[in-house]
């Protein structure tokens, strides 16, 4: 047996392996050279989605002729000062990216530093670096990779179709515009530019990435919490998506995929949004750098926090108070499901004033003419009749009740007019706007919250049931609940074995009122069950479950669609809803409310 070095050839084809394992890393680490050299603007060409070739071309500081031999060399990088890796300010620091690249794939790099005659050319081909030769070139650099794996045909095999590394690539550039917004981007796909980004501020350039997204979807976080920093946007929650595709994470300004921040997005929404549902987050976070160690993997986007409680904390906190906003505070365009205005109504407790009822009587007048008045009154909305009512403004503008003004200014969802399939509440706006208001979701909310209230004050309510009820359940649910029982006497939820897979329930809260007590428990198992599979030995596991499991109760009750509510219980619910938080989705995150402005009706009968 023989033990000898690897040549340099092979570490380069080992470390390409780890490095450059796709078009998309490639693509990555260009970028961030491009970025790390201070370029303003940068400009990426992928023919084939970058399986042919890959070209990046930036105006940064550019490579000196006596560097371009080094720069391709292993392990030598122009980063690391005074060989410091726990203050890494740049995005690469290994110096592994080029020779890399050079091993497996053509590269070709043609750069020019400033007040140099010309430009030079370094060429390395199947590990061969051929020596550098003048050329024509702006300040700055040009990188060209071809046939990319060639080298490496054993991974060239394992390369998708183009459209799916395509799609990869993009998603990297995405990342990586998102996180230097400071950065113009040109990409080209098959020689047809494809993106065009000038220097922009931090939201416009979200909102060029996710071109389906409306600025007023966006909730702008902006937290501290003793050394750490979180910045960003996060979506509405009734904007939400099947994947983690939305959510760019960029930590001391190094896009990153890290489960933590991951996990904490999720928990952040927990009351918001079903499971499965993902939000779109675009989260900053400055960390101290020596609280963070980025030298985890070859590829620099998985990271360690020292702190890992401390981030967590901070991005569950600031989401979480974010979310905390009354119904009324983003509106949904029904056309799209899209947001188009938020008022960034919040709930103030003391400065809402609630209409009298005699007050309320009038405003509803307003909307009517004498005869639909009445019959809104009843509650018996013809449902096959027109409704006639005279125009809202005309009719307010002859108001000159100050009362009024304030009093509607505190409504944005409007003085309720009547209700329709038995399910869905209609209301005007002071503004002219026409919401409709989905009564079994929103109710399903304000219990929830309702309960949550209840349980974080005084406790939850209990009422006790005058004939315990016998509940027959499958050997796995009774487990469950019974393993929960606690928990459950907690939140208003009493009850005891009764035998063999068999539960006794004794109380409930009192909110819940009459329900099918066997389906609440069938539900509640399954609850439990869904819930230890998502969460391990995570601390925000009980808080979770309680949470989950009060939403479970709360469905339990709602006024399900279905139920004639009368005017003045239609406008408590919408009352309730614009001071309880969360209040504009559900549980579940589907929409409580829609609203149509004026302007959005007489466009859909084309009156411009
Ligand atoms: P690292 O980025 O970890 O230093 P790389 O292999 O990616 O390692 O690059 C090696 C060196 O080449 C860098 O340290 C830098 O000095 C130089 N370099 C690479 N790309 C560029 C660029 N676009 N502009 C200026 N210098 C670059
Ligand atoms: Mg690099």
């Amino acid at each position: 047996m023989i033990i000898r070095p690897l040549s340099e050839h092979i570490i380069n084809l080992i470390a390409a392996g780890e490095v450059i394992e796709r078009p998309a890393a490639i693509v990555k680490e260009l970028i961030e050279n491009s970025l790390d050299a201070k370029a303003t603007k940068i400009e990426v060409a992928l023919e084939q989605g970058g399986i042919e070739s890959i070209q990046v071309v930036d105006n940064g500081c550019g490579i000196g002729v006596e560097d371009l031999p080094l720069a391709i060399s292993r392990h030598c990088t122009s980063k690391l000062i005074e060989d410091d890796l726990v203050h890494i300010q740049t995005l690469g620091f290994r110096g592994e990216a080029l020779p890399s690249i050079g091993a497996a794939a053509r590269l070709k790099i043609i750069s020019r530093i400033k007040n140099a005659e010309n430009a030079w050319q370094i060429a390395v081909e199947n590990g061969r670096v051929l020596s550098p030769i003048p050329v024509t070139g702006l300040t700055g650099t040009q990188v060209i990779v071809e046939d990319i794996f060639y080298a490496l045909p054993a991974r060239r095999k394992f390369l998708k179709t183009s459209r799916i590394e395509y799609n990869r690539c993009e998603m990297v550039i995405q990342r990586l515009a998102i996180s230097h917004p400071e950065v113009a981007f040109i990409v080209v796909k098959d020689s047809k530019t494809v993106l065009n980004l000038p220097i922009q501020s931090q939201k416009d350039r979200i909102l060029a990435i996710f071109s389906d997204l409306y600025e007023e979807e966006l909730i702008t976080l902006d937290f501290n919490r003793r050394d750490l920093k979180l910045s960003g946007f996060i979506s509405a929650p009734s904007v939400n998506r099947a994947t983690t595709n939305g959510q760019i994470m960029v930590v001391n300004d190094r896009p990153v995929v890290d489960p933590v921040m991951q996990m904490s997005i999720r928990v952040g929404y927990r009351q918001v949004l079903e499971k499965g549902r993902y939000p779109i987050a675009v989260l900053f976070l400055q960390v101290p750098l020596e609280q963070v160690d980025v030298n985890v993997h070859p590829a620099k986007t998985e990271l360690r926090f020292a702190d890992e409680m401390a981030v967590r904390a901070l991005i569950i906190g600031s989401i979480q108070k974010s979310l905390a906003m009354g119904a009324g505070a983003a509106n949904i365009n029904p056309k799209t499901l899209k947001i188009t205005s938020v008022t960034q109504y919040r709930p103030k407790k003391e400065s809402i004033q609630y209409p009298s009822y005699q007050q309320r009587r009038d405003l509803g007048k307003l909307f009517f003419s004498k005869n639909d008045s009445k019959t809104v009154f009843e509650n018996r909305l013809p449902l096959n009749t027109a409704l006639s009512f005279k125009d809202a403004s005309s009719t307010l503008s002859k108001i000159s009740d100050d009362n009024y003004q304030s009093m509607a200014e505190s409504m944005p969802l409007g003085y309720a007019i009547g209700q329709i399939f038995k399910t869905y509440i209609l209301a005007i706006t002071q503004a002219e706007e026409f919401v409709i208001v989905d009564q079994h979701a929103a109710h399903e909310r304000l219990m929830h919250e309702a309960l949550r209230q209840q349980y974080l004050s005084s406790g939850i309510k209990i009422q006790a049931l005058l004939i315990p009820e016998v509940v027959e359940l499958s050997d796995i649910h009774y487990r469950y609940l019974m393993n929960f029982k606690d928990s459950l006497t907690d939140l208003g939820i009493e009850i005891e074995s009764f035998g063999d897979k068999t539960i006794l329930v004794r109380a409930l809260p009192q909110l819940l009122g009459n329900i099918s007590v066997q389906s609440l428990l069938v539900d509640l198992a399954e609850e439990l069950e869904t819930e230890s599979q998502l969460y391990t030995q995570e601390i925000e596991v009980v808080h979770n479950q309680l949470d989950s499991i009060l939403a479970k109760i709360a469905c339990h009750h709602s006024v399900r669609a279905g139920r004639a509510l009368n005017v003045e219980e239609m406008n408590s619910l919408l009352r309730q809803m614009e001071e309880t938080p969360r209040a504009g989705t559900c549980s579940h995150g589907r929409p409580t409310w829609l609203k149509w402005t004026k302007k959005d009706i007489e466009k859909l009968f084309h009156r411009s």
